[in-house]
């Protein structure tokens, strides 16, 4: 081990996630090139640093890891987000279908600052992101991508095709060859050590089998995630059965899909053979119980899916107007309590891993990230354990995951770089980032043709 380090951040209530879920009262945790080089008793350190952090008002935890979003769907938050659409619908009139399609680059640029921003703030150092294509208007993603470059998060980002639904404009309908070349740009032009570019078959109802398996063997052939919204309601999962005769995660499975590399979003109605193989193949699932709840779509089975040892991460996702990952861990214990009828069901710790290794796990990166160990890149966040919502200090544990907000986020590294410091973000002017995205709003807005229904302020008669 170096007897001088680059940061060195000393005292803090260090929350590990390690093997043994070791919580260092007054730890420390030492920073070389990136990665960790050491973590343990503040007591043992004799090392020495070009930086070092006095952590004795802080709590350390691995940065939080959201395994699910939809950046552009942030940007339209608060219309049409009460209004849900299923399998058989059509979205394509929704407001904020409308909207997304009027934008463009600019606009998917402005509006994933807006959403990252307040996603970081809330201590998130790694997220998956899904964006649909838009035919004719593929540089959209880019927009999007170009600000979780800037950002400095690691970022799972996969491309989103679909060609047989109704329910977006047709204009969104992919071909093999194009998903596939585009797929090719975009790793070309953003992959980067923080960057994966996946393929995405958005969902089976949305997609012919062939592009699904194109989709899927891009993916194997390169060696990264191919992923899938699944069984996400109860018409999703019946689709499966209707159209092949077989459950949606054992037909994957038959198919070849269903392996290390893959990833599910927010499935819900799966049964106890699907999630067997789920866990058997190593497939990554994203929890998301706020957008469960706000959609109505049921309550995943999360005791049956932990018991199974299926690789579980927590997701923000869309819609749920919020990048607030704190609701997130409560919400993910919370709507099982009340599901079981169970006040005993879960714990803090349960929420915290499943926000931190259980996401590294879903996104089958556990030997990089997720946890505070030696060797692992230098993800990390402190809380300012002066702030109200985690006091008294006897429970500090469970205020993390029943009291705080983002606003106890002091500070959030990324391979060792602060990216929000003292509670503000380094990288981006934070008035600026907000008053873009709203500036950009106005011109989406004038390019759907939505004038005033755009956001209607209230119900209420405004006066
Ligand atoms: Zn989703």
């Amino acid at each position: 081990m170096p007897e001088h380090v680059d940061l060195l951040v000393r005292g803090g209530l260090t929350i590990t996630v390690d093997p043994e879920r070791r919580v260092f009262r007054r730890g420390y945790l030492a920073v070389k090139d990136g990665r960790i080089v050491a973590v343990g008793r503040d007591a043992d350190c004799d090392l020495t640093a070009d930086e070092t952090i006095d952590a004795s008002e802080r709590v350390v935890l691995p940065g939080f890891i959201s395994a699910h979003s939809h950046l552009i769907g942030g940007y339209v938050r608060g219309v049409g987000a009460d209004r849900f659409v299923n399998v058989g619908g059509s979205a394509a009139a929704m407001i904020s279908t409308r909207l997304r399609q009027a934008m463009d680059e600019a606009a998917c640029y402005a509006g994933a600052r807006l959403a990252i921003l307040e996603m970081q703030k809330s201590g998130v150092t790694t997220f998956a992101d899904s964006q649909p294509a838009l035919a004719g208007k593929e540089e959209m993603l880019d927009g999007t991508l170009h600000a979780i470059t800037e950002s400095g998060a690691r970022c799972l980002f996969t491309r989103a095709s679909q060609n047989r639904t109704d329910f977006l404009d047709p204009r969104y309908h992919d071909s093999i060859d194009r998903a596939l070349e585009e797929l090719d740009r975009l790793t070309a032009r953003w992959s980067s050590d923080r960057i994966e570019i996946g393929a995405e078959a958005q969902a089976l109802h949305r997609v012919e089998e062939d592009l699904l398996k194109a989709l899927a063997g891009w993916s194997r052939a390169r060696g990264v995630h191919f992923a899938m919204h699944i069984s996400y309601s109860r018409e999703a999962a019946e689709h499966a059965v209707e159209r092949f005769g077989r459950p949606l995660l054992l037909l994957l499975d038959d198919w070849g899909v269903l392996d290390s590399r893959f990833l599910g979003f927010h499935p819900v109605w799966l049964s106890g053979e699907e999630i067997a193989a789920l866990a058997r193949r190593g497939a990554g699932v994203a929890y998301c119980p706020v957008d469960n709840m706000l959609i109505a779509s049921g309550v995943a089975p999360l005791g049956a899916l932990l018991e199974a040892g299926v690789r579980l991460g927590l997701g923000i996702d869309q819609p749920n107007d919020s990048h607030n990952f704190f609701e997130l861990m409560k919400v993910s214990l919370l709507v099982q309590r009340v599901h079981h009828l169970d006040p005993s069901f879960g714990s803090p710790e349960l929420a915290i891993e499943l926000g931190t290794l259980g996401g590294a796990r879903a996104l089958h990166r556990e030997t990089e990230i997720g946890s505070l160990e030696v060797g692992k890149a230098a993800d990390f966040i402190l809380l300012d354990t002066r702030r109200p919502a985690l006091n008294p200090p006897t429970g500090r544990l469970s205020n993390i995951v029943l009291a705080a907000s983002p606003a106890e986020v002091e500070s959030v590294y990324v391979a060792g770089e602060a990216i929000v410091r003292g509670g503000r973000h380094l990288r981006w002017d934070e008035e600026e980032v907000v008053l873009e995205a709203n500036r950009m709003m106005v011109q989406v807005a004038a390019r759907a043709e939505l004038g005033d229904e755009v956001a209607p302020f209230t119900r209420w008669p405004v006066w």
